[in-house]
């Protein structure tokens, strides 16, 4: 009840797209009915969560935020959000993102930006005061990062304890850094991605956003697992764990990529990179400057291969199956050609155009087969690095601190999220692990956060580092 109430009076943030009261309400009580009566509880029992609105949720509107799927009902859940309701968690609603997960800001949903829970905190400096409506004119609100800002406002404001977000190529990590909120981005074929509405399938994870590292273990461990229905998810078994308090990081050695100061990081952030090393480096750690050189061409191979993947994900909208449906109708080509133009966002357009021209007869084998082989050189420099005895990776999660809307939306989409992603994108090719944990507030009283990335299946070892830094 006081989180729904939350909700309510947090509504100006935009966070949620569709509240379930009703049903959030009935799985509490039955929640509290089973530890009443002394009957068997799930780890996440009677816990408040939230789900990015990419995720199929049986019987609630599913609408990554797009006109394409306004009213679509879907009519089963995904594996996660399932597991999530098996361990007895209480699923509050769906929340706000940029259209099909592509953005860095969560400001180019149909249902408008959400708005960065910082913006109006002491801390900040412009601290402003709510206004009553996401449209309402004001100017110095800052975005949550994205595409998950949404679930990522939601942990942050306290409206939910744990937040599903997805994972392509930041976008739980970024908006957890603008948030102050912890965000994990599992190994790829650790968690199922049945259900999840795909972006770039062969980089997709669901993503774990939580208050600190011990919340993001305890998600982790009941969603982790092989699934049928996904058959990219991994055979072994996954065992929950309980994090370790770790008193000695003696033993650990520690890599800094050079490539990661890259142009535009802010000083600022610098700053408290070195510093977090520092941290290490006198706790004991063998600290060392480690080589990624494939990075820099990160960004460009994986618009190749996005708007590639993106071009074919989205020909399943055309207006017969799933939510939007043109009145143009005079041949079934016209109706597909107006369903699509009046369904998807500019951003979603143009990458179909892009993944299309990538994908021609004769640009195929120069870009999409190119940017396969550099995507595996990229992931290559990942593992030389941990073989050489590397355990983990440090690195800032995003260039600043979280920006003001007025300000992020002067650029171009393209540009941003090239910019945006640079420092989270590449773990998604080389499908590894990595975990954005808040550490100090910027100058202007914002969060800032620090990655960390890990061997493939490592989580907990990751998530121990993570949990002795915090
Ligand atoms: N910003 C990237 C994009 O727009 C990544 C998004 C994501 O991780 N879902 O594609």
């Amino acid at each position: 009840q006081r989180c729904l109430a939350l909700i309510k009076s947090t509504k100006f943030l935009n966070a949620y797209i569709t509240v379930v009261e009703e049903t959030a309400l009935k799985q509490a009580e039955e929640s509290e009915k089973r530890y009443r009566t002394g009957q068997p509880l799930g780890v996440l029992d009677g816990i408040p969560v939230a789900v990015k609105d990419n995720f199929s949720t049986a019987g609630i509107e599913t609408t990554c935020a797009s006109e394409m799927l306004k009213g679509y009902i879907p009519p089963y859940s995904a594996t996660v959000v399932q597991k999530l309701l098996d361990q007895g968690a209480v699923l509050l609603g769906k929340t706000n993102l940029d259209e099909f997960a592509m953005g860095s800001g969560s400001t180019d949903g149909v249902f408008g930006p959400v708005r960065n829970p910082w913006s109006y905190s002491r801390q900040y400096k412009e601290k402003l005061v709510p206004k009553s409506h996401p449209e309402d004119e004001d100017s110095n609100w800052v975005i949550t990062g994205g595409s998950s800002g949404g679930s990522a406002a939601a942990v942050s404001s306290f409206t939910c304890f744990a937040a599903l977000g997805s994972d392509t190529g930041g976008s739980t990590r970024n908006p957890a850094a603008h948030c102050g909120v912890v965000g994990l981005k599992p190994t790829y074929g650790l968690i199922s991605r049945h259900g999840l509405i795909p972006l770039v399938n062969s980089m997709d994870v669901p993503g774990i956003l939580t208050r600190c590292v011990d919340d993001a273990a305890v998600v982790l461990g009941s969603l982790a697992g092989h699934d049928p229905k996904d058959s990219t998810t991994v055979q072994d078994s996954f065992k929950p764990f309980e994090l370790p308090n770790l008193t000695d990081v003696s033993k650990l050695s520690i890599g800094i990529p050079k490539e990661y100061h890259a142009p535009g990081l802010s000083s600022e952030i610098l700053a408290l990179w070195s510093k977090a090393a520092d941290l290490f480096k006198n706790a004991g750690a063998n600290v060392i400057e480690v080589s990624l050189p494939h990075t820099r061409y990160s960004i460009v191979c994986y618009h190749v291969l996005c708007t590639a993947e993106v071009a074919s994900n989205m020909a399943r909208f055309d207006g017969l199956e799933y939510g939007h449906r043109s009145d143009m109708n005079k041949s079934t080509e016209s109706m597909y050609a107006a369903t699509r133009r009046e369904g998807f966002n500019d951003v979603v357009r143009g990458r179909i155009l892009s993944g299309n021209y990538f994908l021609l007869k004769q640009n195929y084998e120069n870009y999409f087969v190119k940017a396969q082989k550099v995507r595996r050189l990229i992931a290559n420099d990942f593992m030389k690095v941990f073989r050489s005895g590397v355990d983990i990776l440090l690195t800032p999660t995003t260039l600043s601190d979280a920006v003001p809307y007025t300000e992020f939306i002067k650029e171009d989409n393209r540009t941003r999220s090239a910019q945006d992603d640079i420092l989270t994108q590449a773990v998604n090719m080389a499908g590894l692990p990595a975990i954005s944990v808040p550490t100090a507030l910027s100058e202007r009283g914002l969060p800032v956060g620090l990655q960390f990335i890990g061997r493939s299946f490592q989580e907990k070892q990751l998530l121990t580092v993570a949990k002795w830094f915090e």
